[in-house]
């Protein structure tokens, strides 16, 4: 039988580190759905296709060369037979990747391409048929709001700001608090025009890691986990 987890949350929740850890720890494959958004922008950056322009961007991600690797241990995004793993974290992506994410024929695509993984997954794929881990802003709802477990990931602004700010400036000094503001606050608010990932759907279930680190955060969804899906015999 196979598990299919999704986790949703805003920037900075820590939902990357955490799925990738539970998926690591339940033998599942990991889904970054956040990439596959990420690996459209490069490749559009690339190709020299305008983001202001809506159908050059849907046309170019209808397109899209991208492969991704979903064991937890080693993920991978892979776009034209380029490692673009590093590339799509660079601040220019990460400014402007809502161009993507707010472009709903690129949404569709990217979605219908997320589901075919999930569900090569719960039969097969690079887990065996035992199942997947999927994150994002749209899982538990749009993209597979069949799975087994739904999880919505938040934490207060303070806190993921924080954490982001730990990430890519090593610390969370004030200075550093404000120049990772653009990557937090404005993205998100940006993103949830198009869809709504700061409230819990019915049925999904809100972990809070405000007031958690990594390992506890881990330790709470597994507890959702458990609970949800019979463990195995
Ligand atoms: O999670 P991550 O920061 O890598 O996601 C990058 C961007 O991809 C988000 O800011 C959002 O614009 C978009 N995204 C999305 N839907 C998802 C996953 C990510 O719109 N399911």
């Amino acid at each position: 039988m196979s598990t299919v987890v999704a986790v949703d949350g805003p920037s900075g929740s820590g939902k990357s580190s955490v799925s990738r850890e539970v998926a690591r720890r339940l033998g599942l494959a990991y889904l970054d759905t956040g990439a596959m958004y990420r690996a459209a922008t490069w490749w559009c950056l690339d190709q020299g296709v305008p983001l202001t322009d809506g159908a050059a961007v849907a046309a170019a991600v209808r397109e899209l060369p991208l492969v991704v690797g979903v064991d937890p241990a080693a993920p991978t995004v892979v776009v034209d037979g380029r490692d673009v793993g590093a590339a799509i974290r660079t601040t220019e992506v990460s400014s402007q990747v809502s161009a993507v994410a707010t472009n709903l024929d690129a949404r569709a695509e990217l979605g219908r391409r997320q589901r075919a993984i999930i569900d090569a997954e719960r039969t097969g794929g690079w887990s065996g048929g035992r199942g997947v881990v999927a994150e994002g802003r749209d899982i538990t709802t749009v993209v597979a709001p069949d799975a087994d477990v739904r999880v919505l990931l938040t934490a207060d602004e303070a806190a993921r700001l924080a954490r982001r700010a730990r990430e890519l400036h090593g610390t969370d000094d004030a200075a550093a608090i404000a120049a990772t503001h653009d990557q937090v606050v404005r993205r998100d608010a940006d993103d949830s025009t198009v869809v709504d990932f700061r409230v819990a759907a019915d049925g999904v279930v809100t972990v809070d890691s405000s007031h958690l680190d990594l390992p506890q955060t881990v330790d709470a969804v597994l507890g959702v986990v458990a609970r949800t899906v019979a463990p195995p015999a």
